[in-house]
């Protein structure tokens, strides 16, 4: 189940719940209230009514963040004789990413010495920080805090354009919902996904969402189209390979079908790849499964081989082998295996095959090379013959 279906089973137990006549049954000894009230980036104050409230002795929170599916936070909560309760999370001391899914549950320690843990509740950790806007289209929900409806608009479109071209290169799955959240700068985005070393496309298909920060500018409208369908390619390789297996994703084919599914692709990566290809100067896509260089030329480098060896790998096998590809990978297999398993061929020879077909250059050169004996004999043999005819015309003149 997805995060947001979660969330909305949450939400539906927390309509069955509310929807309750008071007073408690068998199978609920307590009747809970739950209620939240987070500002983004200082606290998240939980707090609950149980009644009855003489019931109830003693009341632990617990609480998890849907991007961290391992880690499950608990406190005492401060009960009051009214049996109303509550707990402060300080996000400045422990921070949780703006949009993050929180669930949370309780478990109360009765008068008659007996526990009670009540269903799980769920709420998103808006961004409390700015004033945000929705559009609908279907399947995505556009928010945005600067700019107008239509920069919302183009934000949905680049989506869609993404999406029919991710689909189209790779059978990238159809979403039921993605929500896009659009910061104005990458600062505002950094903070609010409160994550160390956070790069993008890493951290955000995991909270459910596709994150992109585009800041005004005569750029904007080239970055909504390749950021927009980049992130959302993250978000849908997410999804086809799960959790543990998107971790697994060698970093070159996860950039690189993200690169692919671009609109406007990055006119910097040509550059990058002729001057690799004069200079000789590859990165080795073996030493690109894990994680790319932290320099900038190196990282540019990367994603532009990432992006061309994709390209190269979608022309020869085909999407239906590439999603095989991301399949096998998404199981485990590792980054040298996976090629050979789904491909039959490894990454060294797919490497080679590849820089030969996009450098025709070295090739006319390689084919000069072999040719050069022959051609020099054949100049001298013609040189040669002009010199015997300039000789056999002296004599006859
Ligand atoms: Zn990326």
């Amino acid at each position: 189940m997805n995060p947001r279906r979660w969330w909305l089973a949450g939400a539906f137990f927390w309509l069955v719940l509310m929807g309750k006549p008071a007073g408690a049954s068998a199978a609920t000894p307590v009747e809970v209230h739950p209620k939240i009230n987070a500002t983004f980036g200082e606290q998240i104050l939980f707090q609950a009514r149980f009644s009855p409230a003489a019931r109830v002795k003693k009341a632990v929170l617990f609480y998890r963040p849907a991007w961290q599916q391992a880690k499950t936070f608990f406190s005492e909560m401060t009960l009051e004789p009214d049996g109303t309760a509550f707990f402060a999370h300080d996000l400045r001391q422990t921070p949780f990413p703006a949009f993050v899914t929180v669930y949370y549950w309780f478990r109360l320690t009765l008068t008659d010495g007996s526990t009670y843990t009540s269903p799980s509740f769920a709420f998103v950790l808006t961004d409390t920080r700015f004033h945000w806007q929705t559009m609908e289209a279907p399947p995505f929900q556009v928010f945005w805090y600067r700019g107008s409806a239509g920069f919302a608009r183009k934000i949905a479109d680049a989506a869609a354009a993404g999406l029919k071209q991710a689909q189209a290169l790779w059978n990238a799955p159809a979403p039921e919902s993605v929500t896009i959240y659009a910061y104005a700068s990458p600062q505002a985005l950094q903070s609010a996904l409160g994550l160390q070393n956070w790069a993008a496309g890493h951290a955000s298909p995991r909270l459910g969402a596709v994150y992109v920060a585009l800041p005004p500018g005569p750029e904007q409208e080239a970055e909504i189209r390749r950021l927009v369908p980049h992130e959302l390619a993250h978000y849908l390789l997410y999804h086809a390979a799960g959790d543990l297996g998107y971790a697994n994703l060698p970093a070159w084919l996860n950039e690189g079908l993200a690169s692919v599914t671009e609109r406007s692709p990055n006119p910097d990566y040509t550059a990058a790849l002729e001057h690799a290809a004069q200079t000789g100067q590859w990165l080795p896509l073996s030493g690109l499964c894990a994680y790319f260089p932290n320099d900038a030329s190196g990282a540019l480098l990367a994603y532009a081989e990432s992006a061309s060896f994709t390209r190269y790998l979608l022309k020869r096998y085909g999407r239906t082998a590439i999603h095989t590809l991301v399949l096998t990978y998404a199981q485990g297999v590792g980054c040298r295996e996976g090629v050979v398993q789904a491909l039959g061929e490894p990454l060294p020879l797919l490497m080679r095959d590849w820089q030969r077909s996009i450098t025709p250059h070295s090739t006319l050169a390689e084919a000069l090379n072999r040719l050069l004996p022959w051609l020099l004999l054949l100049g001298a043999v013609a040189a040669s013959l002009a010199a015997g005819a300039w000789v056999g015309r002296k004599s006859a003149a």
